[in-house]
């Protein structure tokens, strides 16, 4: 496994690899405080390099663009030496670390695409995060525009996310498989995140709520009672809760009876913002 951190490394990696731009394979773009979630993400894309006999890349990146308080990215966990052995035992070919300065040298570098629906109109993330799928695009088209992987694995755990990135790779008729991934979820039913390890054990048990919540919507086959069931019992976990619904999986607008559904929750337990999702009806 081998480390990037520069543009210059990384151009005279792919130009001794015979490509004109990239690195092609399969690229799992991360902000690094790397957890199991993420290693099972790295795995498969592994996996899926060697079948095509291509390299599996990973980036490691606190994008600043996709943050709306500055303190949640000052604080964000920076654990590079941790990242790089998980990355190593999960079967990563390539770590790309790039600095601010090689990720946005100057804006004509880093366009932000144009933003498709399902970015700017569920209010959703999209309503609590202002800017921040802005960011996100912006990024991921950067990357994808350096490394020109042939695949890229997205987890299911971000899941607007991945309706973006999928929509946006449509929209610009970008020539990358985006592949979504399953989300990993501690024993208790938490969904692993890097912001878990900022819980006190207390608000660690109140978090529970969440994955308890998206369970209880499942045994509601009418959404009103579905969301009425969550957000009851996130706040009597005193949960505080940007949104707790059931929404069209795909387009994240309102769910259509007989269309796959998704229940989608976003709540703060403490200072920490948690999100999780599952397929409704379950
Ligand atoms: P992040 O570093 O938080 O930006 O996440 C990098 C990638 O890992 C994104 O595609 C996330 O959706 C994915 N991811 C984060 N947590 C999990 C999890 N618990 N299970 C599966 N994928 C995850």
């Amino acid at each position: 496994m081998r480390l990037i951190s520069t543009l210059e490394e990384l151009q005279s990696i792919t130009s001794s690899r015979g490509h004109r731009t990239g690195l092609g394979g399969v690229l799992i773009p991360t902000m690094g405080a790397l957890h199991a979630g993420h290693a099972a993400l790295i795995k498969y894309g592994s996996l899926l390099a060697r079948k095509s006999n291509s390299p599996c890349l990973v980036s490691i990146f606190i994008n600043p663009t996709q943050f709306n308080e500055k303190a949640d990215f000052d604080r964000y966990p920076r654990t590079l030496d941790a990242d790089m052995t998980i990355c190593q035992d999960a079967g990563a070919d390539f770590i790309f670390a790039p600095s601010t300065e090689a990720m946005y040298p100057d804006p004509s570098a880093a366009p932000i695409p144009p933003l498709p629906a399902v970015a700017t109109t569920p209010n959703l993330e999209d309503g609590f995060r202002s800017g921040h799928f802005a960011g996100v695009c912006q990024v991921v088209l950067r990357l994808f525009s350096l490394l020109s992987p042939d695949a890229a694995v997205f987890g299911e755990k971000d899941w607007q996310q991945l309706q973006v990135i999928t929509a946006m790779a449509k929209q610009a008729h970008l020539p990358i498989d985006i592949i979504p991934h399953p989300t990993l979820r501690d024993p208790d039913g938490l969904a692993m995140s890097s912001r878990n390890r900022f819980l006190s054990d207390e608000e660690r048990r109140a978090a529970l709520a969440i994955p308890h919540a998206l369970k209880s919507a499942a045994n509601h086959s009418k959404s009103e009672a579905a969301e009425s069931a969550m957000l009851a019992l996130l706040s009597a976990s005193g949960l505080e809760v940007d949104y707790a619904v059931i929404r069209d999986a795909k387009t994240l607008g309102a769910n259509s009876p007989g269309k796959p559904g998704r229940a989608l929750i976003a709540a703060r337990s403490g200072k920490t913002r948690l999100i999780d999702n599952t397929p409704w009806p379950a």
